[in-house]
């Protein structure tokens, strides 16, 4: 099976050819400055090619996905029958989807309706959606929600303590993102564990960060809400913060709540308290130069996670695993070592030996760990491609 999985933002698009059953992909792409020129990256193997093509809409920038995919020379396909369905990326699908599902007018329409819950991406996430049924309308399509996962909370878990108009009305509550990540590392350790009944938190640190507390593979609570500005401080949002900082911040700058919230998200977090970047090797760098906010930023990024984490043990009454997973916890040793230290009380022990790999798949806890601790590299894009051929099948 093809699966081309398409990943839509305002003015990007980033597409895959996958085989859901091996992983393999055979194409990858980004179209870039969609509405402005337009630009594809394509990449085939080890072959690269750069090619400006007008993207006034989405549309030209799928047409142009399309036809470099059946290129003489840069193709993989031969004509567009070959692929078998489209599963595209969707941020957020509200209280109106618990799983992905095959597109159609009404999966649409509900799309629409999560519209003022994710206002920058659910419009773009649609504009993929529409260009790809203009130009393959015989192909199926397939939507998977970054929200979906989590939408096995209890109440407790996703409710606001506000008043209950908010959640009823507008429905105001906690969602969580990065669903499809959580629910592939979930699978995946599954499997590494080799049993579907215990306890995990799973912690997916890059630019941005989310954790998750899941039983049995099922998500108990995650960090992220109804938008992903909360849970711990990331690469540029600030994470959890009294919400009276707004008030009190808009009140004596004369800043609009906006404006603020913008700040929150793309000036805070690590590059706030680093002042230098969001980017942890930067951080990393900075840090065993001396720098005292490079490393404080560092600190209270380890600080948050491992909280979380002691919070998510006493929710889940206990924990049997730990997965890192995402840029930072794939690749960052001294942070997995460091959010590992903090949790030294519950009876976590790493290798550090096992532990100074990057990028790999493997367990790094001592064989007397309390708690098993894995290095899982995510794979959003398999889990959206196993989840496309599953619906379409
Ligand atoms: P992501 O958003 O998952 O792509 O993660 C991006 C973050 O991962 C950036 O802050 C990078 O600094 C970090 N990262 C990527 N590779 C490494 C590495 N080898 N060591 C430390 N951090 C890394």
């Amino acid at each position: 099976m093809n699966i081309l999985i398409i990943n839509a933002g305002s003015s990007s698009l980033k597409y895959q050819l996958m085989n859901p059953e091996t992983g393999d992909v055979s194409a990858k792409g980004l179209c870039e400055r969609i509405g402005i020129d337009g630009r594809l990256n394509h990449k085939v193997g080890d072959e690269k090619v750069v090619k400006d093509i007008p993207m006034p809409t989405h549309s030209e920038a799928i047409a142009a996905t399309l036809e470099i995919l059946q290129d003489p020379q840069y193709g993989v396909i031969k004509s567009v029958d070959e692929i078998d369905a489209v599963g595209h990326r969707v941020l957020h699908g509200g209280m109106e989807f618990f799983a992905s599902c095959v597109i159609n007018d009404d999966v649409i329409a509900a799309i629409k309706k999560c519209i003022p819950l994710g206002p920058l991406h659910n419009p773009a996430n649609l504009m993929g959606i529409e260009a790809c049924q203009a130009v393959m309308p015989k192909t199926p399509q397939v939507a998977v929600f970054d929200t979906a996962f989590h939408m096995t909370m209890p109440p407790k878990a996703y409710r606001y303590a506000i008043p209950t108009e908010y959640y009823e009305n507008d429905s105001i509550r906690r969602y969580g993102f990065h669903g499809t990540s959580h629910k592939y590392v979930a699978k995946r350790t599954a499997e590494l564990v080799g049993k579907t009944e215990f306890k995990m938190v799973n912690c997916h640190l890059g630019n941005g960060s989310s954790m998750a507390a899941i039983k049995d593979g099922k998500c108990q609570d995650t960090t992220m809400g109804l938008s992903p500005l909360a849970g711990v401080p990331m690469g540029t949002r600030s994470g959890d913060i009294d919400a009276c900082v707004v008030q009190f911040i808009c009140n004596k700058y004369g800043m609009s709540v906006d404006d603020c919230l913008n700040m929150l998200n793309k000036k805070s977090g690590m590059l706030a308290l680093s002042g230098v970047s969001s980017d942890f090797r930067d951080l990393e760098d900075g840090a065993k130069k001396g720098d005292e906010n490079c490393a404080l930023a560092r600190d209270k990024f380890c600080y948050e996670v491992a909280k979380y984490v002691g919070a998510y043990a006493a929710a889940l009454n206990g924990i049997d695993v730990l997965t890192f997973t995402a840029g930072v916890g794939e690749n960052d040793v001294n942070v997995r070592a460091a959010v590992c230290e903090y949790l030294g009380f519950m009876g976590v022990k790493i290798d550090p030996e096992l532990n100074s790999k990057r990028g790999k798949e493997m367990k790094i806890s001592t064989p007397d760990s309390s708690v098993e601790v894995w290095v899982v590299p995510t794979n959003e894009e398999l889990m959206i491609a196993q989840d496309t051929a599953e619906l379409v099948k």
